[in-house]
């Protein structure tokens, strides 16, 4: 609980570990707020918490998460994430090797996608009043292509997934209810801003770009053709699911589409621009695929067609699915 007090010890932990495993010098200068240079041009601001059990799994943990989340968040709006800001909240009792763990895991992502984390905030509570840790982040970027929004959505466009769904909700399932997965499977946790950067400085001109995380691939779909008062044809045997994923999904009843991704999301763009988007997304993801299109229906829908030219409604998810899932 000192730790959260306000003194030597709270100084002891911010300096000596937090801004250690953060260290830039924008966060060394110690401000009440963090002061950044002239951003040249249109920002895009987000912010999302963290709460995901358990803390640690495979392919990722919640200081991964909590800073992918929120550079993916960033990159959705065609914007070049720079800086980010993170909150923790933190159970009297936490292990301070698990702490310094997810600092540096949140340090080595926020490095590779070339993002500052510049303030924060620390607090600890007594035993029982959080889950081990929480963590708020919010993060801002410069906007590098305007106008990606769901309303731009188009009849005749063309959808793409950035790769195979339902990995990280299939962790989460697995770990929690300890059944013992013999694969390899692992969260598509990972930073977007490469990818994203990729398509736009090709010329691509997206209409719309949703990471699809909690709710997965049918809520992001569900949302665009509400959204957009579009309907929208997917193909089941163009959407990958991996073999671990497909089974977990068999044994437990879930549906691959609803499970929620951390690196992976939904691109609508015009036709004549989806090989070139294509090509970019497999140079990242070899699963990355074309997997429908924006139809000429007039019902805001989403259908979902198997290779046998079968059709069903591909519906929102109802209800909370799995809780805390990041
Ligand atoms: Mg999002």
């Amino acid at each position: 609980m000192s730790h959260g007090g306000g003194g030597e010890e709270m100084n002891a932990l911010i300096g000596g570990v937090i801004f250690k495993a953060f260290e830039n010098e924008i966060l060394d200068k110690s401000n009440d707020s963090a002061i950044l240079a002239n951003l040249g041009g249109e920002i895009a601001f987000t912010t999302d918490s963290f709460v995901v059990t358990p803390l640690f799994f495979n392919g990722g943990d919640i200081g991964k998460i909590a800073v992918c989340g929120t550079i993916n968040d960033l990159c959705m709006v065609g914007a070049k994430p720079l800086y980010m800001s993170c909150s923790f909240i933190i159970e009297e009792g936490l292990l301070m090797s698990e702490f310094r763990q997810i600092l540096d895991s949140m340090a080595k992502t926020a490095k590779e996608a070339g993002v500052k984390i510049v303030c924060g905030d620390t607090k600890v509570v007594p035993k029982g009043k959080c889950d081990k840790i929480f963590i708020n982040t919010a993060g801002i970027g410069r906007i590098i292509t305007k106008n990606i929004e769901v309303k731009n959505i188009k009849k005749g466009a063309k959808i793409l997934l950035s790769g195979d769904i339902g990995r990280h909700g299939a962790v989460i399932l697995a770990a929690r209810d300890e059944i013992n997965l013999e694969s390899e499977l692992s969260s598509d946790c990972k930073p977007l801003n490469s990818v994203v950067e990729n398509l736009l400085k090709s010329g691509v001109k997206p209409q719309c770009m949703r990471d699809a995380t909690r709710g997965g691939l049918s809520a992001v779909l569900n949302e665009f053709a509400i959204n957009a008062e579009r309907e929208i044809i997917v193909y089941e045997e163009k959407i990958c699911v991996c073999d671990e994923v497909s089974g977990l999904c068999e044994l437990l009843g879930f549906e691959p589409y609803e499970l929620a991704n951390e690196g992976t999301f939904v691109l609508v763009v015009e036709e004549n621009e989806a090989d070139l988007a294509l090509e970019i997304l497999k140079k990242f993801d070899k699963n990355a695929a074309i997997i429908g299109e924006v139809s000429n229906g007039e019902k805001p829908r989403v259908i979902l067609e198997n290779l046998y030219g079968s059709q069903r409604f591909l519906e929102k998810p109802k209800g909370e699915l799995l809780p805390r899932i990041c």
